[in-house]
């Protein structure tokens, strides 16, 4: 007898997706929190199409309207020689466009909905510290209750580790490998007082943090206080092998890069800079084995051009979810049934991510960033199609793909 299902280890979008539909398939489910909700986590805030359809398929769209957040219609980029280019998001049949909403905001609303659901037990302030196991096969989670003080143990035919980057599941069995090409350190802060805010993000490709790029979201709609979600990221190896001091160099573009400069003038701070891991999914890790599987950034699968990583965390944890309903169908919890996970994941995510790769290449090339955001500039049905790759979920597909490139290249 165990004592659960299934345990999900971390109620972040992928754990809280994983946890929901384990719990709409009948499962008995702990899911446990290190922290409590509403929290925040560092993060751009955009809330890519792929997640709206996760959000669609769990009847969410509708709620999620009427949070605090902001629709986004395009995205405004600009490259390392100073040219803007902004590009509309081309409509679709249904609402795919994504959202800015501020994670404190979004978390808790999909944390909310995930405890509701009747067959979960939630334990928040509980710190797993490390997993159960019989022989090779894990059976289950140790850890503090961070309120009581007290040690405990759960079981559970199958562990979940939705722990993000720092993951103590991926740890415990020696598949948190970091490889500095395939990983981003990221900072953000929030701003007030930042003028000529738009519905669209903003990704700038400032010659400081080339290859990586400094953002600016805004998060709220009809945003009067000009209030925005403002960052950098960049691949960790670049950051070592550039000796780049990210949060200067962010500083410096904004105060005196000319597309900023004025913009910030009267802004102000409105939280500390935080930085943050971003384990890439051009680097494979193994997410499935027995009696665990891994999802989102425990999976490692954050878009190496992108940076987004919300979207792939609730699509892994629903295709986790669907598989481990088929270990309980077949009353076997080995890597030979999950293995079925690490199938889909590399069928149905990989290839975008491998694209990607490709793109987080060309955007590390100056000569070319300057050369394609000019391009776009005088064609605007090229420009409208890159921006539907990047932010819409039905042409996200094609991304960094061949026909992505020779209409970049040709158009
Ligand atoms: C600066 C920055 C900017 C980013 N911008 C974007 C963006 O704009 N859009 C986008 O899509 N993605 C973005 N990302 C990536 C995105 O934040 C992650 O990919 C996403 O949060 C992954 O979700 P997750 O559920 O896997 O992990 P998380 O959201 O990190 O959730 C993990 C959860 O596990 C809990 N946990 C961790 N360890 C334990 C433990 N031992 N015991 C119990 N609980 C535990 C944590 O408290 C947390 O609640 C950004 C990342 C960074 C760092």
């Amino acid at each position: 007898m165990t004592d659960f299902d299934v345990i999900v280890v971390g109620g972040g979008p992928g754990g809280s997706t994983t946890g929901v539909f384990l719990a709409k398939a009948g499962k008995k489910v702990l899911l446990l929190e290190k922290e409590q909700y509403p929290k925040d986590k560092t993060c751009g805030d955009a809330v890519s199409g792929k997640s709206v359809k996760i959000l669609r398929e769990l009847g969410l769209q509708k709620e999620m309207d009427q949070l605090e957040q902001i629709h986004i219609d395009g995205v405004t980029i600009s490259s390392p020689n100073g040219t803007l280019l902004d590009v509309n998001i081309p409509k679709t049949g249904v609402q795919n466009n994504g959202y800015v909403c501020k994670r404190m905001v979004y978390d808790n609303f999909l944390f909310q909905n995930m405890k509701k659901q009747k067959n979960i037990t939630v334990k928040e302030k509980f710190m797993v510290t490390g997993l159960l196991k019989e022989g090779d096969q894990v059976v289950g989670v140790k850890g503090k209750d961070l309120i009581s003080g007290k040690e405990e143990q759960y079981t559970a035919k199958i562990v979940v580790g939705a722990d993000s980057a720092h993951s103590i599941v991926a740890k415990e069995l020696g598949l948190n490998e970091i490889d500095e090409k395939h990983y981003i350190v990221a900072l953000r802060l929030y701003y007030e007082g930042v003028t000529d805010l738009t519905n669209k993000i903003e990704i700038h490709f400032v010659p400081e943090l080339i290859p990586g790029y400094f953002w600016i979201f805004p998060t709220i709609e009809g945003n009067q206080k000009g209030e925005c979600n403002v960052g950098v990221g960049m691949i960790v190896k670049d950051l070592k092998k550039k000796k780049v001091n990210l949060e200067k160099a962010m500083f410096k573009a904004i105060e005196e890069n000319p597309l900023f400069k004025e913009r910030f003038k009267n802004a102000k701070k409105v939280s500390p800079v935080k930085g943050w891991n971003l384990p890439l999914g051009s680097k494979v890790r193994k997410c499935a084995g027995n009696g665990f599987v891994l999802v989102g950034d425990a999976a490692s699968l954050i878009d190496p051009f992108t940076g987004e990583g919300i979207g792939n965390a609730m699509t892994s944890g629903k295709l986790a979810s669907e598989v481990i309903v088929k270990a309980f169908e077949k009353n076997d919890f080995s890597h030979s049934v999950l293995k079925e996970y690490q199938d889909q994941v590399e069928k149905i995510l990989r290839p975008e991510l491998m694209n990607s790769y490709k793109l987080q290449k060309v955007a590390s090339n100056t000569f070319l960033l300057n050369w394609v955001t000019g391009k776009a500039k005088r064609n605007p049905k090229l420009a409208d199609f890159i921006g539907g790759t990047l932010v819409n979920e039905n042409t996200q597909e094609k991304i960094g793909g061949l026909k992505f490139f020779i209409k970049i290249f040709f158009s």
